[in-house]
This record gives C-alpha cells, sequence and structure tokens, in this order.
C-alpha cells in the first residue's frame, strides 16, 4: 500500500516538475520575444549586445548651469578652446598608449605624460597592446565645477567610438577585438596655493619619493620627502588651468 501511495505521488511530482520545465522554457522564449524579436535567448542577447556596441553612451552634460560658475571665478576661461584641448589630448592619450611612446603628447601636461608612462609601462609588462582604431568622439561636456582649498577643479566628460583591439604579443593571438561605445573623465585644475590643499588631494598632485617611496609633503614650491628629505619641484603648474587626468569611466 505504502509502495503504491509511493509510487503515485512520484509521478504526480515528476510530471508537475516535466509540465514546469516546459512552462519555464516557454516562459525564456516568450520574454526573449517580447524583449528582443526573437525566441532564441542567446542570439537576443547577442543582438543586445550589438545594438549596445553601436549606441554612443550619453555624458552627464551640465555645461549650461556650471560654465557660467566658472566664467564668474575665471572670467579669461575659455570653454571652447579647453574643450578643443581636452578633445586633441584624449587623441594623443589613446595613440601613446598604442603606439607605446610619449612623443604623441609633447603638449600635454607633465601629470599626463607621467599617467601614460605609467599604462604604457605596464602593458609593455604584460606584453599586451591595446589599439583604438577608427575614434570617434560624440561630445564633451562640463559635469561638475568644484572650488576648494587652495585649488579649483572642473570636471568634463567625453563620449567616443573606437574600434577596440587587443593584441598579446607572446602568443600573437587577438584577445578583444570589437567596436566600444565609452566615456572618459577628464580634470582641469587650477592649483592657487597647494600648501592650503587638504592632504588627501594634494597627495595626487604630490605622489611618493622617487628615493625611497614614502609620501611626500609640499613645502613651498617644492615637495620634500618627510623621511629621507628628497626635494623635488613641483610637477604642477600654478595659477595656470592644466588637463591634469585622463580617466577611462566604467
Ligand atoms: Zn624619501
Amino acid at each position: 500500500m505504502f509502495g503504491y501511495v509511493l509510487a503515485v505521488l512520484g509521478i504526480v511530482v515528476g510530471g508537475a516538475l516535466v509540465y514546469s520545465i516546459g512552462y519555464v522554457v516557454k516562459r525564456v522564449r516568450k520574454i526573449s520575444e517580447i524583449a528582443f524579436g526573437t525566441k532564441d535567448i542567446v542570439k537576443g542577447f547577442q543582438q543586445q549586445e550589438e545594438l549596445y556596441n553601436n549606441t554612443p553612451k550619453s555624458v552627464s552634460g551640465m555645461t549650461s548651469v556650471e560654465l557660467p560658475k566658472i566664467l564668474k571665478d575665471f572670467p579669461e576661461f575659455s570653454w571652447s578652446e579647453w574643450k578643443k584641448i581636452c578633445e586633441n589630448t584624449l587623441r594623443a592619450y589613446l595613440e601613446a598608449i598604442e603606439n607605446k611612446s610619449l612623443t604623441y603628447l609633447k603638449d600635454a601636461s607633465d601629470a599626463i605624460k607621467q599617467q601614460a608612462d605609467l599604462i604604457i609601462g605596464e602593458e609593455m609588462q604584460l606584453g599586451i597592446t591595446e589599439c583604438f582604431d577608427q575614434l570617434q568622439i560624440h561630445r564633451t561636456e562640463i559635469f561638475r565645477y568644484e572650488k576648494k582649498e587652495g585649488l579649483c577643479k572642473i570636471k568634463i566628460q567625453s563620449s567616443l567610438q573606437y574600434f577596440y583591439s587587443k593584441i598579446s604579443e607572446e602568443k600573437g593571438k587577438m584577445i578583444d577585438n570589437k567596436i566600444q561605445q565609452c566615456r572618459y573623465d577628464m580634470e582641469l585644475v587650477f592649483v592657487q596655493d597647494m600648501s592650503k590643499v587638504d592632504d588627501d588631494l594634494a597627495y595626487e598632485f604630490i605622489g611618493n619619493c622617487p628615493n625611497c617611496g614614502a609620501p611626500m609633503v609640499a613645502v613651498g614650491s617644492t615637495r620634500r620627502c618627510q623621511y629621507c628629505g628628497t626635494e623635488v619641484k613641483e610637477a604642477y603648474n600654478t595659477r595656470i588651468w592644466t588637463l591634469h587626468r585622463i580617466d577611462k569611466a566604467k
């Protein structure tokens, strides 16, 4: 009797299971059809990715709000000129990384050269080359103006696309190869007085001691290591706007 009940129970549960799997498969197809216009969900996701790769990323454009604030403090600031400089430097920065040469950045600030140099060094060590072909910049906008003690910052964002490929030299093979839509964040800084700048923020500009690697502090117009006393001339300009950072946004 007990065995019989168990068998019936087995059939019922099994049947329900088969029915629900069938139902789930049907639902997935239906969802895929609604979402992507195809019953094949994998194909749907691939089509979605292609569409995504061809759609420019939006930028946080606050230019109309932030620019008047900047002009109030810096009447001579020319956005049209800086926009051009930012876009040209961004192109040069990617060229420098692709060709592993800082000669492309001869007009850029020391900070940007150092940033590119770091990436080039890393990629040489890993034996990889990144190529950014057919680069197109869609839009460049100001997205924030920040006034801090001792310095001012203008954050800028560009939306762009390129045909991205990553090549491993060791294996001689292509790791990645596709059109990419992306955003890059850039930062213009105007240093008024580094001795007034908050330590955490100053660290970005000052960096570590080239001799012992310890953090350095600003002393007047130079920076000095707190441990070994090494002094280095500042790597930033004072009282002039400088494009100081370029970062790929996530
Ligand atoms: Zn030191």
